[in-house]
């Protein structure tokens, strides 16, 4: 237990009668309640206190005391403790520290640590029974059946073994009265298993080895240290990481493992098990409100040592953490772009730094963020080079879409065509990839050119002819697809332009009849449990042919794959983002990287219009490093992240003209400084987004820059304008 949890008990600082609590509202202040005589509380205790007419959650904080006007009793007193482990100091500090980097408020942080409430509910003990001695000397057949239908040695009550062995209670009391069983509290749920550090492992290979090796050490030594596991996809950087894990484990620290896409990766808690012999905990919006708790409360206690979760799980408050994974660490999804705004691979990294621990970094295609901090030392990298069991990497080629490739019509190329029928007559599988939802990206008349725009947003409606609908991807609007056309009521002028994956899916049952075809996109009805069974489904070889979307992009071990065609590879690289080349790296890296995971000769296509770009270049050529020393020479010409600092301020409003006075009265405010640079404003990329209007500022820093303090100096006292206007900040914005 750290110093400071222990201040407040101690002899020396006596317990103080007023404290300060931080509530999870969009406050940053924390509020001072009376501690009520015969309670006692500290910093971290978690309290129910009155908040205006409300009674709220709060936590104990360890704010200096001060500013506190209010006479002693007019203050509301504090009015319940709750019975669950307080907040320890590490997790206190988190919150703080993300606070003040992101702008936040302090109690909206908090808020996603409180996450679980049924966590917070006491605990009615069950009383359960355990196994504590020998058999009987007389064993008869009812009490045989009995010590049979216990499970690990535990049953959850006298009566229901009783029922599950078909005897009377009395053959389960008789049992207790000669000491074979006993009677036992046990917590609600599933007690939670313990992971063996040394109970699956594989046999490593020398380069898993000596990256084990030495992340172990690291591990084993404690402190605070980023290593990059830098391995090309299927070189087993898993199995490397779980070795930290077990080291952990054995320092009897809890371990965190962040996926980024974790409900769909039941593959790996399979895979967990198997190495540890205990299934980890998981934490994602997939999981029950009591499981949850049950989690929430075992990582509090100490008793849960693994976790794996999705970003979220950043902010459980784990007792003694001490090692966190952040598995796939580009991903995209590590950012949450709503509520509080926080980048979670960045903040593991926090976390590790406020906590003394390591944290792992995995990836085929390290972001350049974590590459430029490997080289300039910050980081320790370890390479994998090759793929586990002589495996080799798919050879990939361009489908050069300018020479007129394509049949008129068509998204799918004759080659492409030949090497997907020629895979599915091995009986092997293919993957036709297209990061697009939808049958079509626009919906436009051919007789008067009217299109189909969002009416909340400045984006086209998407059409899913699946669902008969057209869709906006920004706010979720859908409207039927009309026969006639709206504006000129021409009936049958409406036309379809560009492919969206159902439409290559389409086209994939004209030339491919015969094959067990699958459409996997995460629109699709049925939801994550669908999703889960039908990639499961692809892993056994139950499908030949798979259309998708960036979800089968990501991590999955398909072993019959084979051939990946990427049917518009230019895609991600239209964007005017700086990170589009990056994106597309990886994004084309990864999906290519699903075919030859088990051997054989893998290929991949990428139907390009631009087959000389330097990403199309470097995947082709297989030279990941060639691309990297480009980017990161481009990002620093440039002076962009990660040799600057971004940020971005969105002003927004109902209506154009107060969002766009707003953001003139904030240029007009822009405050001079040396290392800073604001552009703008200019309009969003996506001008109107849900019926709100946007204006943009870019805000351009060096490193050494204060730039939190200066958009603080710049932005605070007008955060909540007039009119409706927003302003919200994004600190390393991630696309623009
Ligand atoms: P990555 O995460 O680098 O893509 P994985 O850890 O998923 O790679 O490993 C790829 C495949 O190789 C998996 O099926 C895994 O079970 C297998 N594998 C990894 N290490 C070994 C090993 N030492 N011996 C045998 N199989 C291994
Ligand atoms: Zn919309």
């Amino acid at each position: 237990m750290a110093q400071t949890d222990l201040l407040f008990e101690s002899p020396a600082a006596p317990p103080r009668d007023v404290v300060p609590v931080v509530v999870p509202v969009a406050l940053d202040q924390a509020y001072s309640y009376r501690v009520p005589r015969g309670v006692t509380v500290r910093p971290g205790t978690i309290v129910e206190v009155p908040l205006g007419t409300r009674a709220v959650t709060g936590v104990v904080w360890d704010d200096e005391p001060g500013g506190e006007t209010v006479g002693h009793n007019r203050l509301k007193p504090i009015a319940a403790v709750h019975d669950a482990p307080p907040l320890g100091e590490t997790i206190r500090r988190f919150v703080d520290w993300v606070a003040r980097y992101y702008m936040m408020p302090r109690g909206m942080v908090l808020r996603m640590v409180l996450r679980s409430p049924e966590a917070l509910e006491p605990e009615a003990p069950i009383r359960g029974v355990r196994l504590v001695g020998a058999p009987p000397e007389r064993l008869t057949p009812a009490r045989r059946r009995v010590l049979e239908a216990l499970v690990d040695g535990l049953a959850w009550s006298r009566l229901g073994l009783a029922a599950q062995a078909g005897v009377s209670v009395s053959v389960v009391d008789g049992l207790i009265d000669c000491g074979t069983l006993e009677t036992v509290e046990l917590r609600a749920g599933r007690p939670a298993d313990i992971p063996e550090p040394d109970y699956g492992r594989l046999a490593l290979t020398d380069d898993q080895q000596a990256a084990a090796e030495d992340l172990t050490a690291t591990v084993a030594a404690g402190g605070f240290k980023v290593v990059l596991i830098d391995g090309v996809t299927g070189s087993g950087k898993t199995e490397v990481y779980f070795e930290a894990i077990a080291a952990a484990v054995k320092a009897g620290r809890q371990a965190l493992v962040l996926l980024p896409e974790i409900a769909l990766t039941a593959e790996f808690t399979d895979r967990f098990a198997a190495r540890f012999g205990a299934k980890p905990e998981e934490w994602h919006s997939d999981v029950s409100a009591k499981g949850r708790a049950r989690t929430w409360r075992g990582v509090a206690t100490g008793e849960v040592r693994c976790v794996i979760g999705a970003r979220s799980a950043l902010f459980l408050p784990f007792r003694d953490l001490g090692l966190v994974v952040v598995d796939e660490e580009h991903d995209g999804a590590y950012k949450q772009d709503e509520g509080v705004v926080y980048h979670a691979r960045d903040m593991a990294v926090v976390r590790g730094r406020l906590g003394g621990f390591p944290v792992v970094l995995a990836s085929a295609t390290p972001s350049i963020e974590s590459r430029v901090n490997a080289d300039q030392g910050r980081y320790r990298r370890l390479v994998l080079p090759a793929r586990v069991g002589g495996a080799r990497l798919p050879e990939i080629s361009a489908i050069d879409l300018r020479q007129k490739t394509l049949p008129r019509g068509r998204a799918i190329a004759p080659r492409l065509q030949t090497a997907i029928d020629e895979a599915i007559g091995r009986g092997e599988q293919a993957l036709l990839f297209l990061n697009r939802r939808g049958y079509a990206p626009l919906t436009l008349c051919r007789s008067c050119g009217h299109r189909f725009e969002c009416p909340n947003c400045s984006t086209w409606l998407v059409e899913h002819r699946f669902r008969g609908v057209l869709a906006c991807h920004h706010c979720g609007h859908t409207e039927r697809r009309p026969d006639a056309c709206p504006s000129c009521g021409d009936v049958d002028s409406l036309t379809a332009c560009g492919p969206g994956v159902e439409r290559v899916a389409e086209e994939a049952a004209v030339l491919f009849p015969e094959a067990r075809r699958l459409v996997l996109s995460s629109d699709m009805p049925g939801g994550t449990k669908r999703l889960k069974d039908e990639l499961g489904a692809i892993a056994k070889g139950e499908f030949d042919l798979v259309i998708g979307t960036q979800l089968v992009a990501k991590g999955h071990n398909f072993p019959k794959m084979t051939v990946v065609g990427v049917v518009d590879a230019d895609l991600g690289l239209a964007h005017g983002d700086p990170r589009a080349a990056e994106k597309t790296f990886q994004l084309l890296q990864q999906v290519t990287g699903r075919a030859g995971r088990a051997g054989g000769d893998a290929r991949g296509f990428l139907q390009t219009h631009a087959p000389d770009h330097p990403v199309m270049k470097a995947i082709i050529a297989g030279d990941r490093e060639r691309f990297y020393a480009a980017e990161i020479d481009e990002r620093r010409r440039a002076f962009m992240p990660p040799f600057s600092r971004l940020a971005a301020v969105i002003v927004s409003a109902d209506e154009r003209d107060p969002a766009l006075a707003a953001a003139r009265d904030l240029a007009g405010a822009i405050p001079p400084a040396d290392a800073i640079r604001v552009l703008g404003p200019a309009e969003a990329p996506i001008a109107v987004m849900r019926g709100r209007h946007r204006l943009r500022f870019l805000v351009i820093a060096s490193r050494q820059a204060d730039l939190q303090g200066y958009l603080a100096s710049w932005l605070l006292g007008r955060r909540w304008g007039k009119g409706g206007v927003k302003i919200q900040i994004d600190i390393d914005p991630q696309s623009f």
